[in-house]
C-alpha cells in the first residue's frame, strides 16, 4: 500500500498516511480531510531501480518484453 505525505489544508502540518482504497487520510492534528497531496514516498529510488534492471535482465534472457514499456520495445 502507498504512503503518501500530506499537507493539511486548514493547519498546514505536514504528515505521511498510509492510503488505502477504503479510508480517507485525516489531519491528525486537526481532523481536517482538506490534503494536499506531496511526493509519495516509494521504495528508495536506488533499490527500486535495481530491482527493475534485474527484472528487465530476466525479461530479456526469457526472451519477453513484459516488462518492458512500449517505447522500450
Ligand atoms: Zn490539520
Amino acid at each position: 500500500m502507498p504512503i503518501y505525505e500530506y499537507r493539511c489544508s486548514a493547519c498546514r502540518h505536514d504528515f505521511d498516511a498510509l492510503v488505502t482504497s477504503s479510508s480517507a487520510p485525516v489531519c491528525p492534528a486537526c481532523g481536517s480531510t482538506v490534503l494536499e497531496k506531496r511526493v509519495s514516498l516509494p521504495a528508495a529510488p536506488g533499490k527500486s531501480q535495481q530491482v527493475i534492471r534485474q527484472a528487465r535482465a530476466q525479461a530479456a534472457r526469457e526472451g519477453h518484453l513484459s516488462n518492458f514499456s512500449p517505447s522500450e520495445r
